[in-house]
């Protein structure tokens, strides 16, 4: 039976999506089974895997608010074993259009419990909020994977996302796990970067995945292409630390 792993971080900009496909795309090219879920409605993890937005026809949308099977809403990528249930704009109007419904915390849930035997990962990308969508993916995963990204402030805001995921394990999930924190966007150059290093490991000891992403140019670059790293550039180092890290989750087990 698949692992359901939501990354998750109220954040922006911390490396959530970069981490989704890139990890998803990994585990796919070590042979795993692996569906990336888009349920941020900005969309970046469906383009970021080369799917055209404006021709998505149905998405996660369709799948929480209008009950549509989420296998049906499936769409293949370029990357051997990887599969995407993608996002659009769309979706913007979920957070709101739910609030009113039946078993709102729960749908994500029951459309993924269908598929959840066919893949060895589900990987959600979440959006940048604590909301409703969020809720969703941290009450259907086995684990959250929280990116931090190695600068100021680093710590800023994590005790509301913990505090978060304490709330969906005592009323929704009590299975939820902290799969692990990874540290992103490392400046090697910089003594900061090592700093918040000491300090997030302080704070969450062995939780920390002993990858540590680095800055890398190409993988921001990935993106505008429509390719994760592993196809954009299987020889750069965000490539070789993704890898890292795909092979250090599959560990976990
Ligand atoms: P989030 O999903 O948390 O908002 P993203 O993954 O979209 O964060 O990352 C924010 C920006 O930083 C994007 O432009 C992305 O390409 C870039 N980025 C993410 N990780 C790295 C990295 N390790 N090196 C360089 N750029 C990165
Ligand atoms: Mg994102």
């Amino acid at each position: 039976m698949g692992k359901i792993i939501a990354i998750a971080n109220q954040k922006g900009g911390v490396g959530k999506t970069t981490t989704s496909v890139n990890l998803s795309a990994c585990l796919a090219y070590i042979g795993k089974k692996v569906l990336l879920v888009d349920i941020d409605p900005q969309g970046n993890a469906t383009s970021g895997t080369g799917i055209e937005k404006a021709e998505v026809e149905q998405c996660i949308y369709d799948v929480l608010v209008d009950d549509v099977e989420a296998r049906l809403v499936v769409k293949p990528t370029a990357v051997e074993n990887l599969a995407i249930i993608p996002a659009t704009i769309q979706l913007a109007g979920a957070e709101i259009e739910l609030v009113p419904t039946i078993s709102r915390e729960v749908r994500l849930k029951r459309a993924l419990e269908a598929l959840k035997d066919n893949y060895d990962y589900i990987i959600i990308d979440c959006p940048p909020s604590l909301g409703l969508l969020t809720i969703n993916a941290l009450t259907a995963s086995d684990a959250v994977l929280i990116p931090v990204q190695c600068e100021y402030y680093a710590l800023e805001g994590l005790s509301q996302l913990l505090n978060t995921v304490r709330l969906v394990q005592k009323h929704l999930n009590t299975e939820l796990m902290i799969e692990g924190v990874l540290l992103t966007m490392l400046d090697a150059r910089t003594n900061l970067g090592i700093q918040v290093i000491d300090e997030v490991k302080k704070y969450f000891q062995d939780k920390v995945y002993n990858t540590i992403i680095p800055r890398n140019i190409r993988l921001s670059e990935a993106p505008s292409h429509g390719e994760p790293i592993i196809i954009y550039d299987p020889k750069s180092r965000g490539a070789e630390v993704y890898l890292d890290l795909a092979k250090e989750v599959e560990g976990h087990g």
